[in-house]
C-alpha cells in the first residue's frame, strides 16, 4: 500500500513512522515552514494536571501519555535515543491552599483511571524549591511524579529517520493534493505528481489552504506562541520537574542548565512568526514572578510557532467524509507534543484500513462546531 504523508511535524512524522512500520510504502513530504509548531513546542507531557474538562480530550491525551514510553522504546530499537524524553515529575504551584486542594482533588480522580500519573503529594514551599531551586519561596505545590517532558524537534527528527530506515522516503518540498474530484489520488510534490492509495494530511496550521481547492473547510487557525530558552550557568537541570502555575504559562528544564519559559497564546497574528517585545515581556514577567531565581539566567534563544487551533480542545482526526483516500490530522493546539505521536499512529491505522486503537467518532476532522467546551483549549498546557 502506498501512503503519502504531508507535513513532518510531530503528527505527520509519527503517522509516517507507524505506516512504514506496518509495511506501507511511505513518502513523507515537508516544506519546513518558519513557525512550524513542533520546532517551537515546549515539550510538557502531563495532561492530568490540566483544568480542561472535556472527557474526549482527556481520553486521547491520557492514552498518548501512556504510549510515550512505549514509543521511546520502539525508537531505541532504531538506535534513536536522543528524544529529550524524561519522566521528571510536575509541580502545580500556587500560594493558595484552596487552589492546591482543588488541583489535588482533580488529579486524584484522574489517578484512579491512569496509574501512569504516579504518586501525588503535597509539598510546602521549602520542599518545592528543593525540586526547582529558582522557585518563588512562597509557592507550595501538588507534585505528580508521572509528569514527563520531551523535545519535539528531537522526537520528530528521530521518527523521520526511523521511518527512512524502515524503507520510507523523506522529500523536502511543497505538496498539494492530487484529486479527481471524488477522491484524493495522491499529491503533487512540486511539479511532480505522485499517486498513492491514501494521503495523510498533517500540515498543521497551513492545512486549510490545501483543502480549500477541494471545497473542504478545515476549522483551523494559527495561534502564535512565543517561548524563551534560558540557561543557568554551571547547574545541572535535567531532573527538574515541569512547573505549572495558575494560568497557562509554565516552566520546564532540560539537561545542561536549559530552562524553557512559555508561552504566549496570540490569536489574530496570522502567519507572522516574529518574536515581539510584548510577547517576550509577557513570557519573562510571568516566568520571573514564579521563579525569581531565574533573574540571573542567560537568555539563549527565543522561538515562535503556530499552534494549529481547532474549534474546541479535541484534535481533528480521521478519514475525510465524502473524499475517499484522504485522512486528516490536525487541531492539537497546545497539546500536540502530548497527543501527536499517538495520534499519528491512529492516522496510520485509518489510512491502512486497520481498526484504530481509539474510536475516532468524537474527533471528526471536518467538524466546524461541536458540543465540546471551547474554553478548554485555553486551560490546556
Ligand atoms: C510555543 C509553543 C509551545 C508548545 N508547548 C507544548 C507543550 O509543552 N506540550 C504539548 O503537548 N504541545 C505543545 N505545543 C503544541 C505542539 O507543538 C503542536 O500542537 C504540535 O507541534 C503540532 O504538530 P503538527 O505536526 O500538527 O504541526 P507542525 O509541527 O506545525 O507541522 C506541520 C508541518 O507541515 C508542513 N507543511 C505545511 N504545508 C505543507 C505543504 N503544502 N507541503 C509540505 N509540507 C507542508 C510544515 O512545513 C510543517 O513542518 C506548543 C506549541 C507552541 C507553538
Amino acid at each position: 500500500m502506498r501512503v503519502i504523508v504531508i507535513g513532518a511535524g510531530v503528527l505527520g512524522a509519527s503517522a509516517a513512522f507507524h505506516a512504514a512500520l506496518a509495511g506501507a510504502q511511505v513518502v513523507l513530504v515537508d516544506q519546513a515552514h518558519d513557525g512550524r509548531a513542533t520546532a517551537a513546542g515546549a515539550g510538557i507531557v502531563c495532561p492530568w494536571l490540566s483544568e480542561a474538562s472535556d472527557p474526549e480530550w482527556h481520553r486521547i491525551a491520557t492514552a498518548r501519555a501512556r504510549y510515550l514510553p512505549t514509543l521511546a522504546g520502539r525508537l531505541a530499537g532504531f538506535d534513536e535515543h536522543e528524544l529529550g524524553f524524561r519522566r521528571v515529575g510536575a509541580l502545580s504551584v500556587s500560594r493558595s491552599e484552596g487552589d492546591l486542594d482543588r488541583i489535588e482533588g482533580l488529579v486524584r480522580v484522574r489517578q484512579a483511571g491512569a496509574p501512569e500519573v504516579g504518586e501525588v503529594s503535597r509539598l510546602g514551599p521549602p520542599q518545592a524549591s528543593l525540586l526547582f531551586p529558582p522557585l518563588h519561596p512562597e509557592l507550595a505545590a501538588v507534585h505528580v511524579s508521572g509528569g514527563m517532558r520531551v523535545d519535539g524537534r528531537l522526537l520528530a527528527a528521530a521518527l523521520c529517520r526511523a521511518m527512512q530506515r524502515q524503507g520510507g522516503t523523506l522529500r523536502r518540498g511543497t505538496a498539494k493534493l492530487l484529486t479527481d474530484g471524488k477522491r484524493v489520488a495522491g499529491a503533487w510534490v512540486g511539479s511532480e505528481p505522485m499517486e498513492a492509495d491514501a494521503v495523510i494530511l498533517a500540515a498543521g496550521a497551513w492545512a486549510p489552504a490545501l483543502l480549500a481547492p477541494l471545497g473542504l473547510t478545515l476549522a483551523i487557525e494559527p495561534q502564535r506562541g512565543q517561548i524563551t530558552h534560558l540557561r543557568i550557568e554551571g547547574m545541572e537541570t535535567g531532573g527538574w520537574p515541569v512547573v505549572l502555575p495558575p494560568g497557562n504559562h509554565y516552566l520546564l528544564a532540560f539537561e545542561g542548565g536549559r530552562v524553557v519559559a512559555g508561552a504566549t497564546r496570540e490569536r489574530g497574528a496570522g502567519f507572522d512568526c516574529r518574536v515581539t517585545a510584548t510577547g517576550q515581556a509577557e513570557v519573562l514577567n510571568q516566568a520571573l514572578a514564579v521563579a525569581p531565581g531565574l533573574g540571573r539566567a542567560t537568555m539563549i534563544e527565543t522561538r515562535g510557532g503556530f499552534r494549529p487551533l481547532g474549534p474546541d480542545a479535541r484534535p481533528l482526526l480521521g478519514a475525510a467524509a465524502g473524499m475517499d483516500g484522504l485522512v486528516i490530522g490536525n487541531g492539537m493546539g497546545p497539546s500536540g507534543l502530548t497527543i501527536g505521536p499517538f495520534a499519528g499512529r491512529l492516522l496510520a491505522q485509518v489510512a491502512l484500513g486497520q481498526p484504530s486503537d481509539l474510536p475516532l467518532a468524537a474527533y471528526d476532522p471536518l467538524r466546524l462546531r461541536t458540543g465540546a467546551s471551547t474554553s478548554d483549549a485555553d486551560a490546556i498546557r
